[in-house]
């Protein structure tokens, strides 16, 4: 097979489907797939990054098949691959005109290319979550019009398509610097990491997800109305959210810290969209991707490690351990009326009387503590039960772990006592 006579140069960081296409068109086949297949390869295998196509488009065109594999978008049985960075179909924005305006009106400026070829598809226009060209400073628009399927990831032939709307598209471009976080997806995306190291260790899109996420929750509250935000209101969301991942767990964990504190004075059931709304309701129910797992298992351990949560709990899944009861839930499990419960604590100094404005919900103990508490002072009975029980007056019951030595204290008969002394602990007062 002999070259093309009629050949482009590839830019630093032109997706190889732009090359194909652009040489396409300046070969006269305004759609790329046809042009493909008049050479003999198929160029669905030029956009999934095939390495047998890319051979063939490079010797075509007389380059080097390495900067064509340099800047592939790799399709993998489980997504695909961007410079070793995981993406997703879906957050991948491909089958319509994405842009920077900017950028566009300077390659169309060119006198050294074809027409139809001046045009060329950046590879970080495809991300979703990068939303600002970082050479310009300006916005990324899209066009409004999907393509067919045949015409996507054909650059030059959607250029055409689109090129009475691109002007009006152009018109919702801003002003506005990349955000901190659209830095750091850029410089992974260049094989450049070590910011932020807990979002380093995350699969590229899942961290870039969960920023966004956590930022929507932080910029637009627990409901925020994420399925109709714009992509200002995505860049916002992504911008505040990496104000906190990028800090880590540590940051993550403050934050969860903070949403568990502003729910904390509320009636109602702890749960994950009670605590932290939009995030929760993503993470559990919009997705089962097992790569959120990391993000998953965070949110779940901070929220056990401070949370009255154990069994019969589910967050992210049943909940199988417990670190903390609040006196609802000990009362439920050990069977002792709440209100019983708060008079024993406080009685027993576990609870100081600040807390008597607290919701039962809201009051937190250790869940070993209150265990071994309970045990003890569950059989407890007033001191008249016990006077009856044990046949005595209450000035004979003696003090508390030591029988029959004048108790002034008990006089009153408002005290608890063990109906029956099994051990001197449990003559102790409870309450
Ligand atoms: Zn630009």
């Amino acid at each position: 097979m002999t070259q093309l006579t009629i050949r482009t140069r590839l830019h630093s960081g032109e997706t190889p489907a732009s090359f194909c296409s652009r040489l396409a068109a300046m070969n006269g086949r305004l759609e790329a797939r046809h042009f493909c297949a008049d050479l003999g390869f198929n160029f669905q295998d030029v956009v999934d990054g095939r390495d047998a196509a890319l051979s063939r488009l490079a010797y075509l065109a007389d380059i080097d098949v390495s900067s064509l594999r340099d800047s592939a978008i790799l399709k993998t049985a489980d997504g695909y691959q961007v410079d070793g960075q995981r993406m997703t179909r879906n957050l991948m924005i491909r089958n319509r005109l994405r842009f920077c305006p900017e950028c566009l009106a300077e390659d169309m400026r060119r006198q050294d290319e074809h027409p139809l070829a001046r045009a060329w598809g950046r590879r970080k226009w495809l991300i979703s979550f990068i939303r600002t060209c970082n050479v310009h400073n300006v916005s990324l628009v899209e066009c409004s019009v999907q393509q067919e399927p045949s015409m996507i990831h054909d650059f030059a032939a959607m250029v055409q398509v689109d090129r009475w709307e691109i002007p009006e598209a152009a018109k919702r471009s801003v002003v506005r610097e990349p955000s901190a976080f659209e830095h750091y997806l850029l410089d992974r995306i260049n094989g450049h990491v070590g910011a932020a190291p807990f979002l380093d260790a995350l699969p590229f899109y899942v961290a870039a997800r969960f920023t966004e996420l956590l930022g929507a929750v932080v910029t637009r509250g627990l409901k925020a109305p994420i399925r109709s935000f714009s992509g200002d209101d995505w860049w916002q969301a992504g911008a505040a959210g990496f104000s906190i991942t990028s800090c880590g767990e540590d940051g993550i964990r403050s934050w969860l810290s903070e949403k568990q504190a502003a729910f904390g004075g509320k009636t109602g059931d702890v749960g994950g969209r009670a605590l932290y709304g939009r995030l929760y309701e993503t993470l559990a129910h919009d997705s089962d991707d097992p790569a959120y797992d990391p993000v998953r298992k965070l949110i779940r351990e901070h929220a056990i490690d401070t949370l009255p949560l154990g069994p019969g709990d589910d967050l992210f899944g049943p909940i199988t351990d417990r670190r903390w009861h609040s006196v609802q839930s000990a009362s439920k499990e050990f069977g002792v009326h709440p209100k019983r419960l708060r008079k024993l604590l406080i009685e027993a100094d576990v609870l100081s009387k600040d807390t008597a404005t607290l919701a039962n919900a809201r009051i937190m103990l250790d869940a070993e503590e209150i265990a071994e508490f309970v045990a003890e002072v569950k059989d407890t009975v007033s001191a008249k039960e016990a006077q009856k029980t044990r046949k005595c007056t209450t000035g004979s019951l003696g003090y508390p772990g030591r029988p029959g030595l004048p108790c002034s204290s008990c006089q009153g008969g408002s005290r608890t006592w063990s109906p029956v002394p099994v051990s001197s602990r449990r003559y102790q007062r409870v309450s």
